[in-house]
């Protein structure tokens, strides 16, 4: 009886999204031919160099596959405490502490700071592990519109008495690819006695004098007290760090449940990402050559027409509208060899699906006119069906 009911509801769930044409898929890639890959968030092309691989099994062969505890029991081993100082000087924090994911980061950070007597503000577009976390902590929610000081200011000013305030927001908008106020935002903050947390997953390694991200050495922990990045994107490994003062980073130890009752990281990965960090200061041409080849494609698909968002970063999303179209192009993309993300709702808001295209310093200029002329064949059969339509 039990059994049957489930099967009903699970069934009827699937088919809903299959008939919204909303089904997500798991494509199994044998080899990823990388100069055609404009999906991964492998900013810096560091995700299969060969000194990373070779920093990981070193790091394995010294200390084992796997952690085999959790940090507070055994498997907080010297790479993994290695990592965290690295990472804390990069990011001008006194201290950063290291979580096996970013979704685990962003949870367990709100988990342990948030209850009912806090009231946390969020950017309408911040990522779906920062609004979990919120949902997480018990804590009460706010959303203000996308990128608005305004909005947020009329909020916080709302903010029942007995309430702490956080205001939480993405570095980089990881469907839109632009960067958000950090010196508003740090402003408004200090205004209204709340603390900031930016999580810069897409904007550490990419952005920055030193590749320290869009908050990093620029900004104190005064003005963003909580910062958050991620190392399985432009530092090619996996995992992330959350820094910020003493206070803070004791608090995540003695309270995040996320990072207290997992498994530490295996610390080949923290080993790789330790190369990535050298490689990350010693490279820097990496980010000179990202950045060049943001701005080729975005030249070339301006000449295209095609409908870019305000974006300078790697993230270059083409606002399509319907998922059909989206679905289309990605297809016609990938019969030609090229990965590109179809993001859909509800990812992002109905009418607003996207290819998300990524540029990484791997792309040559050539990989991405080739990208670049098959774009352009699909805007001229569009075109062609449009004049089609019209004649008849
Ligand atoms: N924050 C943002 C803004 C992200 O885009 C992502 C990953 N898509 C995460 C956090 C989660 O990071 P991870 O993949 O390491 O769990």
């Amino acid at each position: 009886m039990l059994r049957s009911s489930w099967q009903t509801h699970l069934n009827d769930r699937l088919a809903q999204r299959r008939e919204a044409k909303l089904w997500r898929e798991r494509p199994i890639l044998e080899q990823v031919v990388r100069q055609r890959d404009f999906a991964s968030n492998d900013y810096l092309g560091l995700s299969d160099d060969p000194r990373l691989a070779e920093a990981q099994a070193q790091g394995a062969r010294r200390f084992g596959a796997g952690a085999g505890a959790s940090h507070l029991v055994s498997g907080h081993l010297s790479p993994h405490h290695e990592l965290e100082e690295r990472l804390a000087e990069l990011m001008g924090r006194p201290r950063a502490l290291l979580f096996s994911t970013g979704y685990m980061a962003n949870l367990g950070t709100l988990q342990a700071l948030g209850d009912s007597h806090t009231q946390i503000y969020q950017d309408r577009l911040n990522h779906a592990s920062l609004l979990d976390g919120a949902a997480l902590a018990g804590a009460r929610s706010r959303r203000f519109h996308h990128r608005d000081l305004g909005d947020l200011h009329r909020l916080l000013e709302r903010t029942p008495a007995d309430s702490r305030r956080l205001v939480v927001s993405d570095g980089v908008f990881s469907m839109d690819g632009d960067i958000a106020d950090i010196t508003g935002l740090a402003r408004t903050c200090q205004q209204h006695d709340a603390w900031l947390m930016i999580d810069d997953a897409h904007g550490i390694g990419v952005l920055g004098e030193h590749g320290d991200g869009c908050v990093g050495q620029c900004y104190g922990t005064d003005q963003v007290p909580i910062l958050v990045a991620t190392l399985g994107k432009a530092l090619g490994s996996a995992g992330a760090v959350v820094a910020g003062d003493e206070l803070l980073i004791e608090t995540l130890i003695q309270f995040a449940r996320p990072y207290i009752y997992t498994t530490a990281q295996p610390p080949g990965v923290a080993s790789a990402t330790l190369r990535a960090l050298d490689i990350l200061a010693t490279e820097p041409e990496r980010r000179t050559r990202l950045h060049d080849n943001i701005h080729h494609f975005r030249a070339g698909a301006a000449a295209l027409g095609l409908p870019l968002m305000p974006s300078t970063t790697p993230i270059q999303p083409l606002l399509l509208g319907t998922s059909t179209k989206v679905m289309a192009w990605r297809d016609t993309l990938a019969s030609h060899g090229f990965l590109v993300g179809a993001i859909r709702e509800p990812t992002v808001p109905r009418g607003q699906a996207r290819l998300r295209l990524t540029l990484s310093a791997r792309h040559t200029l050539n990989d991405i006119d080739a990208l670049l002329d098959c774009l352009g064949e699909l805007v001229s059969h569009e075109w062609q069906g449009a004049q089609g339509a019209t004649n008849s």
